[in-house]
């Protein structure tokens, strides 16, 4: 999917170094979606509950500090997992390079094969890229792993915090500093246009079509607000 350019200069950021780069952003755009929806939603149902400010702001802050927590934890909880087994997968690839050398060239100079290179250049290719460090060849080939990429498991838990906690500060904002007659209103559209373009960059950085993966973010967040916009105003109006 991201394919470097032909002729690019040696220094370039290699192919993974570039993937990991889409895929931080790619999650920091997620994480922002779910802090504009998840916080819009807890907001504007308690203002449909209330006129008052003090309960929305605490609704907001309580619904800022459970969804970057939970957030964290759970890209933590994932993002270990995979490093365990990436880890596994490592030590398993040394072991057999250590165990069985020439077994493990064959099996290089069979993998370039299958990508299309003629049995001489391929046994050529795997020759070299042994000598140099049979370890990265074989993980790159085989398993598409850079030892060097693999990601820590706290700064994607962190990442993520923050970024649930920037999506997160733009509902909470607009509700309450916006008059109380139109807050609700306004806080709609802001969390729809902000829908939008988080929807526009997670669609670009994808490569995905950008229309529908905007109209899918705003369509997803307008009925997550309505949703618990209705559920507050009835039970405020039958507590109230
Ligand atoms: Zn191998």
């Amino acid at each position: 999917m991201t394919e470097s350019p032909a002729g690019a200069h040696p220094d370039e950021p290699h192919r993974q170094g570039l993937a990991q780069r889409l895929n931080w952003l790619r999650a920091g755009v997620l994480g922002a979606n779910d802090g504009i929806v998840s916080t819009a939603a807890v907001v504007v149902g308690v203002a449909g509950a209330t006129s008052e400010v003090g309960p929305v702001l605490i609704a907001g802050l309580a619904a800022l500090v459970g969804g970057a927590i939970s957030m964290a934890l759970g890209e933590y909880v994932s993002v270990s997992s995979q490093r365990d087994s990436e880890h596994a997968l490592i030590q398993k690839e040394r072991r057999e390079l250590a165990e069985d050398p020439d077994a493990e060239l064959a099996e290089l100079i069979g993998l370039y094969e299958a990508q299309g290179l003629s049995r001489d250049t391929a046994t050529r290719v795997a020759t070299e890229l042994t000598a140099s460090d049979a370890l990265k060849a074989h993980l790159a080939v085989e398993l598409n792993i850079d030892a060097e990429d693999v990601v820590s498991p706290w700064a994607a838990a962190i990442a993520s915090a923050v970024a649930f906690t920037v999506g997160a500060i733009l509902p909470m904002l607009t509700i309450l500093l916006a008059p109380v007659e139109v807050r609700v209103p306004l806080t709609f559209v802001a969390v729809l246009v902000a829908l939008a373009v988080t929807g526009y960059l997670a669609a670009w950085i994808g490569g995905a079509r950008r229309g529908r993966a905007i109209l899918r973010t705003v369509i997803g967040g307008a009925l997550a607000l309505g949703a618990t916009y209705a559920v507050g105003a009835l039970f405020g109006v039958a507590a109230g």
